[in-house]
């Protein structure tokens, strides 16, 4: 049965959503052209899916998809900013977060759509009850040359499958990466934290280090945190974040939603300048540079996440646990690969 990419519900007055929104398709001058979508892996050997840009649609409620024209209208607002190098807000930013938050769930959903579940997952993060849940960031470069391109990495790899949490997006001359996970870099951050090894929530440090995540990108740009974190007062954490700390660094308490904060030169600041957010620029004013670390970004991530938390497997059947796990680590051999075929240039970005 086809289900509302957004409530998970039977439609109700079906309508279909791009989940490439219809007006980036149009900035990006693709309307009507066609795209690679990514490979069909019910059949042997996988087979490129290709079709139209505009074709790229999903069932959704009406009532559903009325509810995130808002959303829509703002980030479309915010990436034209963007690409003529206009400043932008805090709000403007949290903004964007979202919006890449409803793509990144949207292009999950299409995909396990597109290959008929190929895994066999329980589905339940549909894009109402997913959009800023967990911290997140997003790296930004640009180039200056006019170009009109839309394309998307990351999305259509079995790693992504498995955990959704990171992916690119390329925009006219708009480089835009993102990563979303639970507990990214709080405990850096200085707020309460999940600690692995003890298995329980941590008061805070109040105190941030730098940088917030260690490990540094190979995808350099203007990188933007904004930490999300669980207050409802029914889990029994609100008690670890009732601090004028985190309520100093935070938009909206009771939402559990940060401010934005920026990486600068040896320091992570709250953002507060309009145009900070625009990247120096490139050594070299290359497209396929940022490209190719671009997507190569995206598949060290992608393991990087893989490693770091692994799938909850709760819900499955033993001999379905070895499956994935055995899938898990295809998925990352299938990055590794990516990435070697970049560095040698035999991927086509
Ligand atoms: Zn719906």
């Amino acid at each position: 049965m086809a289900k509302c990419i957004f409530c998970g519900k039977k439609p109700e007055s079906k309508t279909k959503e791009h989940v490439l929104s219809d007006w980036l398709i149009r900035l990006t001058g693709n309307k009507g052209k066609i795209g690679n979508f990514g490979f069909d892996y019910n059949v042997d050997p996988p087979k490129q899916r290709k079709f139209t840009f505009d074709s790229f649609t999903f069932p959704a409620c009406d009532s559903c998809n009325q509810d995130f024209k808002l959303l829509e209208k703002r980030a479309s607002a915010v990436i034209k900013k963007m690409i003529i190098k206009s400043n932008i807000s805090e709000l403007e930013l949290n903004t964007l977060l979202d919006w890449l938050d409803k793509i990144r769930i949207g292009l999950f959903l299409a995909f396990n759509t597109l290959d008929k579940n190929y895994i066999h997952f329980i589905i339940d993060n549909y894009i109402k009850h997913n959009i800023g849940l967990y911290d997140r960031m997003v790296i930004i470069n640009r180039i200056d040359e006019e170009l009109k391109m839309l394309s998307v990495r990351g999305c259509d790899s079995i790693a992504f499958r498995l955990k959704s949490s990171c992916f690119s997006l390329v925009i006219n001359n708009l480089f835009l990466f993102s990563y979303v996970s639970p507990f990214l870099f709080p405990r850096r951050l200085g707020f309460p934290f999940y600690s692995k090894d003890s298995s329980e929530m941590s008061y805070g440090k109040k105190r941030i280090m730098y940088p917030l995540i260690r490990k540094p990108f190979i995808f350099k740009g203007t990188e933007i945190y904004q930490p999300m974190f669980p207050t409802h007062s029914e889990n029994g954490l609100t008690k670890y974040y009732d601090s004028d700390y985190v309520k100093e660094k935070t938009l909206i308490f009771d939402k559990g939603v940060g401010k934005i904060f920026i990486k600068k030169e040896r320091e992570i600041s709250l953002y507060k300048n309009e145009n900070d957010w625009i990247p120096k620029p490139p050594d070299k004013n290359d497209y396929l540079d940022l490209a190719k670390n671009l997507a190569k970004q995206v598949c060290l991530t992608q393991n990087e996440a893989l490693k770091n938390s692994k799938p909850n497997l709760d819900s499955y059947t033993e001999e379905k646990k070895k499956e994935i796990i055995k899938i898990g680590k295809k998925a990352s051999n299938d990055n590794k690969r990516i990435i070697q075929m970049i560095d040698s240039n035999k991927s086509i970005l």
